[in-house]
C-alpha cells in the first residue's frame, strides 16, 4: 500500500486541516518533553509566531535510563490540551503503549518513535485507528524495513503515515546519530508517503539543526520537527539539541526562504 507503483500520486496527509506531502511543507516544533504548562505555553506561542504550523511535545518519554526523566504522562498531554487550546496549533506527540490510546484521544498525530519502529503489535493495533501517524526510522533500520513497517499501519486500514529520517547508528561520533538524507529522495521514488526530516534527533547539537534543516528543505523534504526549548540548558531531555525561540525563528525564515529558492 505504501508502495508508489501502485499509487503514483503524493498522498496528501490531513492534520486536522494542516495539510502535509504532495508540495505541502510543515514545520513542526516544540520540546523534546512537556515539563511544565509555564514551558508548553511558552514554546507554543514562540513557535507559532515563528511559522510551525504543529506543536511536538513528548508526554511518554523512551529514555535510555530507567533514571532519567519518563515524562509527565496524562498530565503532561494535558497540558499539550491547552497549549493547543491557546494557540490552535495541531499536537504530535509520541505513544509507546497502546493501553494510553484514549488519552490521545485529542492528540492530532501519533509519534511512533525510532525504538517502537518494529513494534510490530503496536503498528498493527495504530492500524485500527484513523489519526495520521508519525513513523520515525529506527536507530539501526533499512530504509525497507521503514517501509514495511509504514506497511503494517497501513495494512490495518490507516493509510495516514509520515514517515520520519531521524538519523542512523553509524562509526560517527561527533554528531549524535547520522543524519542519512538520501532518505529523502530514495523513499520519494519508493513511496507516495510525505517523508519528513528532524535534524536534531539525527545531529544532537543545536548548532547543527540549521544547517540540515536547509539541507532538507533542499533535497525535497515535506517537512520538518525541531526541537525547541525556552530554557535549553536546563531541559529535562534533549537539552543540547534543542534551539532557543530566537534561533527557530530564523531557521523557519530561512527554511522558507530555500522552499522558495526551489
Ligand atoms: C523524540 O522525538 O523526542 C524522540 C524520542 O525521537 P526518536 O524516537 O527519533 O529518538
Ligand atoms: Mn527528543
Amino acid at each position: 500500500k505504501a508502495n508508489r507503483k501502485f499509487h503514483e500520486e503524493p498522498t496528501v496527509v490531513d492534520v486536522s486541516g494542516v495539510k502535509i506531502g504532495g508540495g505541502h511543507f510543515q514545520i513542526i516544533a516544540g520540546p523534546c518533553s512537556v515539563e511544565s504548562r509555564e514551558q508548553i505555553i511558552a514554546v507554543a506561542k514562540a513557535v507559532k509566531a515563528s511559522g510551525a504550523t504543529m506543536l511536538r511535545g513528548g508526554a511518554f518519554k523512551p529514555r535510555t535510563s530507567p533514571y532519567a526523566f519518563q515524562g509527565l504522562h496524562g498530565e503532561g498531554i494535558g497540558l499539550l490540551l491547552e497549549a493547543k487550546k491557546e494557540t490552535g496549533l495541531p499536537l504530535v506527540s509520541e505513544i509507546m503503549n497502546i493501553n494510553d490510546l484514549d488519552l490521545f484521544a485529542e492528540v492530532d498525530v501519533l509519534q511512533v518513535g525510532a525504538r517502537n519502529m518494529q513494534n510490530f503489535d503496536l503498528l498493527k493495533e495504530l492500524g485500527h485507528c484513523r489519526k495520521p501517524i508519525l513513523l520515525k526510522r529506527g536507530l539501526a533500520n533499512t530504509l525497507k524495513e521503514l517501509l514495511m513497517s509504514a506497511e503494517y499501519i497501513m495494512a490495518g486500514g490507516n493509510g495516514n503515515v509520515i514517515l520520519c529520517e531521524r538519523g542512523i547508528r553509524t562509526f560517527e561520533t561527533y554528531t549524535r546519530n547520522t543524519l542519512d538524507l538520501s532518505a529523502v529522495p530514495v523513499l520519494h521514488e519508493l513511496t507516495h508517503l510525505p517523508v519528513i526530516i528532524d535534524p536534531s534527533h539525527s545531529t544532537g547539537y543545536s548548532r547543527y539543526v540549521a544547517p540540515m534543516s536547509y539541507a532538507a528543505a533542499a533535497a525535497g523534504a515535506d517537512g520538518l520537527i525541531i526541537e525547541v526549548h525556552n530554557d535549553p540548558a536546563h531541559a529535562l531531555c534533549d537539552g543540547a539539541q534543542s534551539l532557543t525561540p530566537g534561533q527557530f525563528d530564523e531557521v523557519a525564515r530561512k527554511v522558507r526562504r530555500v522552499r522558495e529558492a526551489l
